[in-house]
């Protein structure tokens, strides 16, 4: 079985094409400037075929990104499948699924009119998301497609920890309470991990999705119990350009002061703020680091606070949890950020927790990074949304 994996953003489209038989990569790409002058990128990876590199393709509209997509997989010369039969189904993802999906679903009249419904929750990703749907229904008519929700695995939570602490009302009325977000991520990663601790009955796992946007998870028994992230993906620990947790005064006190409408807070607050607020430098943790070798104090002060709030919120989980088995670090920053880690690290030895230098400064897809006798272990995993992506859809069709 072979799978489409989409991922839908208002001005760009990023695919891999995936073969379920033994879980490899045929081709993925990217689809970029849609609406404006298109940029066309494919990557094969099956030898002997030829990649094409943001080549114009002219894609008014996501219809066109995806036909461009399907032309590329299937074109006799670099293509990877003879015909578009030979893709089995399409899984999305899908930003925002509400107080409605707790786990992936087939696109069907019902599960559109839902993520419709949660428009006004993720107001720049669902309808994004929505024209990756439409898109592949124009292209590949019949062809099974199933959303894959950021919000689903977090949906464990207890209210203690999705409740915010504002009339009750709202919860009930307007459904504001903590959703958390990169989903995906944290389910694929902290069930990595309990089967790289040994599949114990029972495991208390923190998973630090670090990358432009950031999150953390606690999760008990593979199933999330909290998250960093709230109603929307702006809380939590500081990001690239994401203020994170702040105390809510400071917007009325900015608002009032420079005379800003709520747009343009929410776009200090989205854009301006994070680690490139702080530093004034950038929102790349590479760019900081070598700002802050070089004696930048913002930009080590930016680092400073991500790896201190990331601490905290270590800290608070295995206090929630009432014990920790493991840490996993994923994503950009996560995978990559040997010196983050070990920041991050410091000080939380008095929970267990003894990074070993010498495999934390070694790279791999998958490898543990604290000594022998720590009693914590903590892992680097990469993540692979776009594989969970592709197994949901695969279950789900195959089941149809
Ligand atoms: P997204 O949230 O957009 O998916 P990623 O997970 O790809 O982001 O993370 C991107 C971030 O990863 C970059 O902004 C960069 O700061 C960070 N990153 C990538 N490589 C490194 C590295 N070698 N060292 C430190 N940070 C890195």
């Amino acid at each position: 079985m072979k799978i489409l994996v989409i991922n839908a953003g208002s001005s760009s489209l990023k695919y891999q094409l995936i073969d379920m038989e033994n879980e490899t990569l045929l081709a993925k790409g990217l689809c970029e400037r849609i609406g404006l002058d298109g940029k066309f990128t494919y990557k094969p990876l099956v030898e002997g075929k030829s990649k094409i590199d943001a080549v114009d393709v002219a894609m008014p509209t996501h219809a066109e990104a995806i036909q461009a997509v399907l032309n590329a997989l299937i074109d006799p010369a670099n293509g990877v499948v003879a015909s578009m039969d030979e893709i089995d189904a399409v899984g999305h993802r899908v930003l925002h699924g509400g107080k409605a999906f707790t786990k992936s679903c087939l696109v069907d009249d019902a599960c559109i009119a839902a993520i419709k419904k949660c428009i006004p929750l993720g107001p720049l990703h669902n309808p994004a998301n929505l024209m990756g749907i439409d898109a592949c229904t124009k292209c590949m008519p019949g062809k099974p497609q199933v959303a894959v929700f950021d919000t689903a695995f977090h949906m464990t939570m207890p209210p203690k920890a999705y409740t915010y602490a504002i009339p009750y009302e709202y919860y009930e009325n307007d459904d504001v309470r903590r959703y958390g977000f990169h989903g995906t991520s944290h389910r694929y990663v902290s069930a990595r991990c309990v089967e790289l601790l040994g599949n114990p009955e029972h495991s208390k796992v923190i998973c630090c999705h670090l990358g432009n946007g950031s999150s953390l998870s606690a999760c008990v028994d593979g199933q999330c119990v909290d998250t960093t992230m709230g109603l929307g993906p702006l809380a939590g620990v500081p990001m690239g350009t994401r203020c994170g947790d702040i105390d809510g005064t400071i917007i009325e006190y900015l608002m009032g002061k420079h005379g800003y409408d709520i747009k343009e807070m929410m776009n200090i607050l989205n854009k301006k703020s994070g680690v490139l607020g702080i530093s004034g430098v950038s929102s790349d943790f590479r760019d900081l680091e070598a700002a802050a070798s070089q004696g930048n104090e913002r930009a080590q002060l930016a680092l400073d606070k991500f790896n201190y709030e990331v601490r905290k919120d270590i800290g608070a989980y295995a206090a929630a949890m009432g014990g920790c088995d493991a840490i996993v670090f994923t994503a950009g920053v996560g995978e990559n950020g040997a010196d983050t880690r070990a920041h991050i690290c410091e000080g939380l030895e008095y929970m267990g927790v003894k990074l070993d230098p010498a495999k934390n400064a070694q790279r791999a897809d998958e490898h543990i990074i604290s000594t022998d006798d720590s009693k914590v272990k903590v892992f680097v995993i990469a993540t692979n949304e776009e594989l969970m992506i592709a197994r949901d859809t695969k279950a789900i069709a195959e089941a149809l």
